[in-house]
């Protein structure tokens, strides 16, 4: 449906886009994830027909973006990261405004245009002009736009920005609606909002693709070892002789608690499952395992670990300073 081969994007001397290539399948939710600056709102730009490439194409079911911008643009509804929103217009001007934009016939205008506002709960704001609308509301005129007309695949650059919880969880849900028909594409910078709603995510760092896949694979194939961690009262030489012929053990920590108990962080070499082994050798030396759990790697480590190098913003400095920015953007 989409095609992206090899994309450069070059501003000045500074390469934003470097050679990406991917495709996105009719039906699913993808999201972008990427710290700022990584790339994600230039390639947005880009597969939407708003920037030229400096190298590579992209076609829209076949389409070429940049030889047939109208042919592929009537496939496309885009919120960009600053919506082009006309403040002195209300929310139905604009929204007319934009349905002609998009070439919907005259005569099916007010109803597209009533269904876009009912869709992201706006029509209660239709006479209101946008430049008096709360950040949250002029979020949601530039969504009813994008999806205005339903066109087939729907591309949302940070959509939840600036909203409040409550906000950024009714724009999930519409999200996951749409996809129901739609194809949908968004990005963002927030981990925990792609994996909620997107299918598939592509990581991007520094303007490269550097992964791409399910969630739930990404955490699979890209994480690093598992760990299995353990309480005893055994003492911690006693462990390491009990583990010593363990096969599958990476690494062993210990560490002695208040309590005066062991407590042993085990990390297994790749794809092993050493719990079994474990528990069978403590048995073996009559010494008993008070606690047993196992520790996977998380998508965070995975997203860490990719994007680790990233030139990280002011303000991004580290990863307690990411959560912060975070949780501001979800209630502002
Ligand atoms: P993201 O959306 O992932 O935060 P962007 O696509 O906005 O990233 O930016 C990618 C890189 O390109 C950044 O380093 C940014 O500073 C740079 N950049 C973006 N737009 C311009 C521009 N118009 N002129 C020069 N540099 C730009
Ligand atoms: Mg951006």
């Amino acid at each position: 449906m989409i095609e992206v081969r090899n994309l450069v994007k070059k501003y000045g001397t500074h390469l934003a886009v470097d050679h990406l290539d991917f495709k996105i399948e009719s039906g699913r939710i993808y999201g972008f994830l990427g710290p700022n600056g990584a790339g994600k709102s230039t390639t947005m730009n880009i597969m939407t027909g708003y920037l030229g490439a400096t190298e590579g194409e992209v076609l829209i079911d076949g389409h070429d973006i940049l030889k047939e911008p109208e042919e592929a643009k009537k496939h496309i509804g885009y919120l960009p990261e600053q919506p082009p929103l006309y403040t002195d217009m209300t929310v139905r001007e604009y929204l007319e405004f934009a349905a002609e934009l998009k070439g919907i016939p005259r005569k099916n205008r007010a109803e597209q245009i009533t269904e876009a506002e009912k869709l992201v709960k706006i029509k209660e704001t239709e006479h209101r002009l946008i430049k008096n609308l709360s950040k949250g509301y002029r979020q949601r005129a530039g969504l009813a736009q994008a999806v205005l007309g339903f066109p087939e695949i729907i591309i949302l650059d940070e959509p939840t920005v600036g909203l409040d919880p409550k906000q950024i969880i009714e724009i999930r849900q519409l999200i996951r609606k749409l996809s129901k028909k739609h194809t949908v594409i968004l990005s963002s910078h927030i981990l925990a909002e792609v994996r909620e709603v997107c299918d598939h995510i592509l990581i991007i760092s520094k303007g490269k693709l550097v992964a791409s896949d399910t969630p739930d694979n990404l955490e699979k194939e890209l994480g690093e070892h598992d760990q299995v961690e353990l309480e005893t009262d055994a003492q911690p030489s006693e462990v390491r002789l009990i583990l010593k012929n363990v096969p599958g053990i990476e690494r062993i920590e210990t560490q002695v608690n208040n309590d005066g108990r062991t407590w042993a962080k085990i990390t297994e070499k790749k794809g092993e499952d050493i719990r079994e082994r474990v528990f069978l050798a403590f048995a073996g030396a009559r010494v008993p395992l008070l606690t047993m759990k196992a520790t996977g790697t998380t998508l965070e480590d995975v997203f860490m670990q990719l994007t680790q190098n990233d030139a990280v913003p002011e303000g991004f400095a580290d990863q307690a300073k990411w959560e912060e920015v975070e949780t501001d953007a979800g209630s502002l």
